[in-house]
């Protein structure tokens, strides 16, 4: 379990690297074949070091944080309020943080998650131990993007369920939904299946969202972009499918509004999207008194975002198979060594007794990919 372990941050550095897609990812804004990410390595007094990534995307949109707003908030903000300081606890950072700004919880995460990491190097244990997660492998599912035709849909999910994932998710919008449902069922009509639409759809759409309870999905996750709970809960009350929530929880009080509120059943975490850790396992241990199902969301993380996820998803909380593909599926070659892997149960092992993040970081890669690079210290 967690002991009191205090560290003193001398040095954050920010990198910027690129990281070429196995894939075109189509983004907001157009299609992207490489992933910008912000990775943050933070070292201590011991000279003992932690990496980290922020989770946000390149451009607005989807969320509101990006990129270039956190490498522009952390130096000038976030970083000094840490830098210098004997912090006698992770949880301390995320306080001290979340007092500077309560939102930008993407900006906060990259910084936050790495001190669990340097803390659990420092005791010479992994990450997954250090949080109390007791799984040695946890359930991965898919998830496929928009592709050209609905015959191409039902082959990728041909392709996935070879591959042996534990379930399919498939992102859906208004005029793409119920011809690509109809077409994956008639096929495979039993496969744990769900669908995200990322706030596509608006209450004026009830009856259709209503009408997909015939398919038999795992969850509708994040279905509308009202942020009236009371239109949720509306839509939760008419259908027999779980609601799941995925944007709209930032923070614990968000999991008890729903809970509540009865506007979902299930919850999609991301811990670089709700402020790091402190937040995550905060959730996480209000689902769990509450029998609230759980599943760790990703972000097209790199293997180093990836790291967190998993030993995060290794929580007796996280009952549903999370969004924890192998590195193969979206990079052509990871920075961490080694990398992510999913045997043909769709299981990936949890590296427990390797001490830290649980992987090693390949610095000569990200030496290769970073375009910008900022160090601050005390
Ligand atoms: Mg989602």
């Amino acid at each position: 379990m967690i002991s009191h372990c205090p560290f003193t941050l001398t040095r954050i550095t920010l990198r910027e690297i690129r990281l070429p897609l196995m894939e075109p990812f189509h983004a907001s804004h157009g299609v992207e074949h490489e992933r910008r990410i912000l990775l943050t390595e933070l070292e201590d007094s011991d000279g003992i070091t932690a990496w980290g990534e922020c989770v946000a995307l390149s451009s607005a949109g989807y969320l509101p944080e990006t990129i270039d707003s956190a490498w522009k908030l952390l130096p000038e903000t976030l970083a000094p309020l840490v830098i210098g300081k004997e912090i006698a606890e992770t949880s301390e950072v995320h306080s001290i943080l979340k007092a500077a700004t309560p939102v930008n919880h993407m900006a906060r995460a990259a910084i936050e998650m790495p001190c669990w990491a340097l803390v659990a190097q420092k005791q010479g244990q992994s990450l997954a131990s250090l949080i109390g997660a007791t799984r040695s492998e946890v359930s991965a599912g898919v998830v496929i993007g928009m592709q050209d035709s609905t015959q191409a849909l039902v082959e990728k999910v041909g392709l996935a369920i070879d591959e042996g994932y534990a379930r399919v998710k498939i992102k859906i919008e208004p005029g793409a939904d119920l011809e690509k449902l109809n077409a994956i069922r008639s096929v495979y009509p039993d496969v744990p299946l769900m669908v995200d639409a990322n706030g596509a759809y608006s209450k004026d759409d009830m009856d259709l969202l209503i009408s997909l309870d015939v398919f038999n999905l795992e969850m509708i996750e994040q279905p509308m972009q009202d942020l009236d709970q009371a239109h949720y809960t509306e839509l939760q009350n008419a259908l027999n499918t779980p609601l799941c929530l995925d944007e709209f929880i930032c923070n614990l009080n968000d999991a008890v509004d729903m809970h509540s509120e009865k506007s979902g059943r299930i919850i999609n975490l991301k811990p670089g999207r709700v402020g790091g850790f402190t937040s995550a396992l905060q959730i996480h241990d209000y689902c769990l008194a509450h029998d609230i199902p759980l599943w760790c969301g990703g972000m097209l993380e790199s293997g180093i975002g990836r790291a967190y996820n998993v030993a995060l998803a290794a929580k007796a909380g996280f009952t549903l198979a999370g969004d924890l593909s192998p590195s193969r599926r979206y990079w052509k070659q990871d920075i961490v060594s080694p990398e992510w892997d999913m045997n043909d149960q769709g299981m990936v092992t949890v590296p427990m007794d390797h001490p830290g993040l649980g992987v090693d970081i390949d610095i000569e890669r990200i030496d290769a990919l970073t375009v910008r690079k900022e160090d601050i210290t005390s």
